[in-house]
């Protein structure tokens, strides 16, 4: 079979399409090639080869020897060079590029080909024997490092030991002799380390840097991003071996990377850094500060040294023809890296640009207002849980602001946490419920779990492109990198900054979006839903089927839900009005009544609180549909359990002691979520649910009366599994409903329905759906039962479940379509069997969550509710799930 693809020379084997089998960098090499732009030759050996390697104890597959020498035979005809002669040297660069980038994850060997004689040869072509074993040198030490495993600081040590005896601080200032010493010192070290040389054959440096790049797709860094990110290691890295084209041969060579619009805001500007006379690496190490690319850019920064535009007008010309026509051709912002070679472009790489989620959002919008994509594109092209970050406060432009320093506004959004200087620290603290933010020199992929962990992330080193800005981009953490200023003092645990000095454990607040850093904890205020978002949100909400609605018991709730533009409340979980202090009281007194008339006098107080926060909720809503769940928890959880909560209560309250404790432990119960809750309460004490019935038919009536847009009023039952248990149910809320309306002569359009979150609900569907109008799927007891898994407790071993694969994700965040979907499909087929009309929802925590919104949309349910923060996810989710 085939193992290796070929591009360059202004075609191509593969193209855009084979990102699974050419990964994404080499299907676009491809791509690119195809399409006439200058990219240098080379070829691709396919995923496919890597997979094969893992799956037979790392040995090659059978022909791909051959067909790499064939690819590098057609290399060395389009360059004319040839690999491993010593008076005309072909070199190769050897990449990584699995299907779904993984930035810095995994490893890349340059100026591959170099040994003691092509080095000669190289400084001929080149006519510059300095850059030559420059080149030289930075392949040792980068070859030693990726390949033959050897620690870098080991070349970094012998290097600045060189620069110490010439008494010169930079790398500018070494000459070709120089450079020839330090390499000799390099490869002796090399020798020293290894007991044998250096790799001097082309060939075998060639197949030493394939088995370092396969061998990087497991390395821990990308095992950790993989997890991250849900990419499968089934799936494998390509590898790249391209032609070197150099940008450090003098000022009319060059470096940079480029967005084709601003990965942070969005804006439609072309975006980037570069570096005149440096190699690829040089701009993203945050070494030497980077130029602008345009004019314009390096205007609005205040920077002195020229831009692209400026510096190599024709080149420049030429790159942003070419930039635009990869825009047009993807369709798509593109995050390109270029190199020129005395005066000559080349193209290194294209790909769709990782971006923030507000940046994501306004080029979906532009480009579909710029008639580049469909609407239904622009809604397909946000992530939903991405817009999270949208939601997210930023910093209130009147709260008074202490700056400690500033740097590069690297990723928007702003945090508060405590100071933390490493990233294993970072994630222990976070692991304990505390907010962090990272403080380092510079961030590297060593450090990304820390990242992950952390509010928000603070470097003194590097730019824009940055790991730790592309990083914190990508995780959507705020980060301002580049804080000159800051001196970290790693061992004392503290850094300073305009003379000021904070410690490990103090509070401060990053402002990704400005730059600054700020002391101590600063106001924060809700982001605006307008513009960009409320455009998409217009598109998204005109293709889905699926209502969005939110769970909301509070008014502050109900508010933020319509904001978000939910469609109704579709689940009021009536227990949570109970919970504060005082009416706390008035529910303790009805426990621990003796008898009927008892529970009576208390129920009329907890009547009266009711009544009037659902006249709020009904208020708030306008007539949008609203679902009260009767009360559901297991009546123990409103008594005080210790001696000493007791006395107190008792002593606030009045109740007797005693009789308080001895309740409580009549009430407990060994199994208390299989207990005496949910609809088990409504049968054995109906005055409850008869006294919450009448609250709700009471505050509707309350609110047409003051004229106010008439309520639908859905009252559910929970946690019922039986006919019968329904038919008690609907009758005791007829009875009561019916004696309301008879009483205050007005009439309300109410229904009455049942969760389903039980199996046996689920099963006997058809039995339920006699009497219940509607169903709304319990899905977190609806989980909890059918797993047998306790959801209070699932997540102390869920994670060794997740870890051995048992389990892809959590059952309560993610459902899980098989089993419980399962039961969920039952129970839509039964219900509708007997109740074709029966209106169908969701109103457990997956209701928010993307993946089981499209299992919602594919099995046909009326809406969704969750979370008012996780309403937009839920209307795009569905608008997706509608496409
Ligand atoms: C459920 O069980 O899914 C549900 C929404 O009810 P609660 O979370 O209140 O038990
Ligand atoms: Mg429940």
């Amino acid at each position: 079979s085939r193992w290796v693809y070929s591009f360059g020379g202004g075609g191509a084997d593969g193209d855009a399409s084979m990102k699974n089998l050419l990964g994404g960098k080499g299907a676009n090499l491809a791509e690119m090639s195809s399409l006439g732009l200058p990219v240098p030759p080379g070829f691709t050996i396919t995923t496919e080869a890597c997979v094969h390697y893992y799956s037979n104890d790392k040995a090659y597959p059978e022909g791909l020897k051959e067909q790499v020498v064939a690819g590098l035979a057609k290399v060395e005809a389009i360059t004319g060079k040839v690999f491993g002669d010593a008076a005309n040297p072909l070199l190769v660069s050897v990449r990584s590029g699995a299907r779904a980038s993984m930035p810095g994850m995994m490893d890349t060997v340059l100026n591959l080909g170099l040994n003691d004689q092509t080095v000669e040869g190289l400084a001929k072509l080149a006519g510059d024997r300095r850059f030559a074993f420059d080149s030289y040198r930075r392949f040792i030490q980068m070859y030693s490092a990726v390949v033959l495993d050897l620690d870098h600081h080991m070349f970094e040590d012998i290097l600045d030991e060189q620069k110490e005896r010439l008494d010169v601080s930079v790398d500018t200032a070494l000459s070709a002799e120089d450079w020839e010493k330090v390499v000799s010192a390099y490869k002796a070290a090399v020798e020293r380390e290894l007991g044998h040389p250096f790799p001097q054959d082309p060939q075998a440096q060639l197949w030493g840097a394939i088995s370092a790049v396969f061998a990087s797709w497991m390395n821990d860094r990308a095992k950790f991003y993989r997890r991250m990110h849900d990419i499968p290691e089934s799936w494998g890295t390509a590898v790249n071996v391209q032609s070197m084209v150099f940008g450090n041969m003098g000022d009319s060579s060059a470096t940079g990377v480029a967005f084709t619009r601003n990965p942070s805001t969005g804006e439609a500007r072309l975006y980037g850094e570069f570096l005149i006379n440096a190699q690829g690496e040089d701009v993203v190490a945050g070494i030497r500060t980077p130029q602008a690319l345009t004019r314009a850019a390096r205007e609005e920064m205040g920077e002195k040294s020229p831009s692209m535009e400026e510096a190599l007008p024709d080149v420049f010309a030429e790159f942003k023809s070419v930039v635009e026509k990869l825009e047009q051709h993807y369709r798509d912002m593109q995050d390109i890296e270029f190199t020129v070679e005395k005066g000559r472009l080349y193209m290194l790489q294209t790909r769709n640009g990782k971006r923030t989620a507000k940046a994501a959002l306004k080029v979906a919008v532009d480009l579909a207002n710029e008639g580049l994509i469909t609407k239904e594109e622009a809604v397909m092209r946000i992530e939903p849980g991405s817009l999270d970050q949208l939601l997210h406060p930023t910093i209130d432009p009147a709260s008074p602001r202490d700056i400690i320093t500033s740097g590069l506004p690297a990723s928007p959004g702003a945090a508060t946490g405590k100071v933390v200087f490493d990233a294993d620290e970072a994630e222990k603290m976070a692991a304990a419920g505390e907010a962090v933010i990272l403080v380092r020199e510079e961030t590297s992929p060593e450090d990304i779990h820390g990242m992950h962990a952390a509010k928000a992330i603070l470097t003194a080193r590097g730019g824009m492109t940055s790991h730790a800005a592309v990083v914190a981009r990508g995780m959507g953490r705020p980060c301002v990198s580049g804080a000159s200023e800051l001196y970290i003092d790693d061992a004392a645990q503290t850094f300073r900054a305009r003379n000021r000095t904070f410690k490990a454990g103090d509070i401060i607040t990053i402002d990704g979006s400005k730059g600054e850093v700020l002391a101590g904890a600063v106001q924060m205020i809700e982001p605006e839903l307008t513009g960009d978002f409320a455009a998409l949100m217009v598109w998204a909400d005109a293709i889905r089927r699926l209502k969005v609605r939110a769970n909301a018991e509070t008014a502050t709730d109900a508010a933020a839900a319509r904001q978000f533009g939910a469609e109704g409340i579709g689940l009021v979980r009536s227990e949570h009005m109970f919970f504060d202090a005082v009416r706390i009281a008035a529910v303790r007194e009805m426990i621990l009544a003796d008898d009927r008339p008892g529970r009576e006098q208390a129920l009329a107080k907890m009547l009266v609180m009711q009544r009037e926060d659902f006249v709020q909720l009904f208020s708030i809503m306008e007539g949008l549909p609203v679902t009260f769940r009767l009360l559901d928890p297991p009546l123990h959880e409103f008594l005080p359990h210790t001696a000493e909560d007791v006395e107190a209560v008792s002593k606030a309250t009045g109740l007797d002691a005693a009789k308080l404790l001895a309740r409580a432990k009549e009430l407990h119960e060994v199994n208390p979520m299989l207990g005496h809750r949910g609809c088990r309460l409504g049968v054995a004490y109906p005055e409850i649910y008869e006294m919450q019935v009448r609250a709700i038919l009471e505050a509707a009536i309350e609110v047409v009366q003051s004229g106010k847009a008439a309520p639908i009023p859905e009252i559910m039952h929970p946690l019922v599994s039986k006919g019968l248990e329904m038919k008690f149910l609907r009758e005791l809320t007829d009875r009561v409903a019916q004696q309301v309306m008879a009483e205050k002569g007005v009439t309300i359009d109410y229904r009455v329905g049942t969760m389903v979150e039980l199996p046996r609900a689920a099963i006997r569907a058809d039995d339920l759906a006699q009497y219940a109008e509607f169903f709304s799927f319990g899905t977190n007891d609806l989980t909890q039962t059918t797993f047998g898994i306790s959801r209070d407790d699932s997540g102390r071993f869920l994670g060794a479940y997740i870890d051995k694969g048992i389990f892809e994700r959590d059952p309560f965040v993610t459902l899980d379509q098989e089993g419980v979907g399962d039961l969920i499909r039952i129970a839509v087929e039964r219900g509708r069997k007997t109740r074709p009309d029966i209106k169908l929802g969701i109103c457990g925590e997956h209701g928010g969550d993307p993946a089981s919104i499209e299992f919602c949309e594919k099995i046909g349910l009326d809406y969704v509710s969750c979370s008012p923060f996780r309403v937009p996810i839920a209307r795009l989710a569905a608008a997706q799930a509608a496409i």
